[in-house]
């Protein structure tokens, strides 16, 4: 028969904890939350998938982002001049644009709005 020792209330207590019984308990909570997000992030990119034809959220991750330094090029989705400090993504062409201009962009597009050139086949390739 195990005992539970006391109600866990913080993760830090986790030491504290050695009969193996009580663990596993703790490790089935952890691995119920990994399901919990699995869950919701499957159910984003599904979402995704039914609404657009962009670039799925999973390759959209693998994006370059980086901040913007001093530089007078200028964004050619939104038409702005980048602003030092301001976040750009860059895709598998080279092509940089802001991080929430790409972001939207690639929700309803799978090409570079500069070169055309595909981003989810670069991505693709990448993976191989
Ligand atoms: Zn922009
Ligand atoms: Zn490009």
């Amino acid at each position: 028969m195990i005992q539970v020792l006391e109600e866990r209330s913080e993760g830090q207590q986790q030491q504290q904890y050695e009969i193996d019984g009580v663990q596993l308990r703790i490790w089935e909570e952890v691995a119920n939350q990994y399901r919990q997000e699995i869950q919701l992030w499957q159910n984003s990119v599904d979402k995704l998938f039914q609404k657009c034809n962009g670039v799925p959220k999973k390759y959209l991750q693998k994006l370059k982002i980086m901040m913007m330094g001093k530089s007078n090029r200028q964004c050619s989705i939104c038409c702005n001049q980048f602003q030092k400090d301001e976040l750009i993504m860059q895709l598998p062409c080279k092509h940089i644009y802001h991080k929430s201009c790409v972001d939207s962009w690639l929700q309803s597009s799978t090409k570079c709005p500069n070169c055309r050139s595909d981003v989810l086949e670069a991505l693709k390739d990448q993976e191989k």
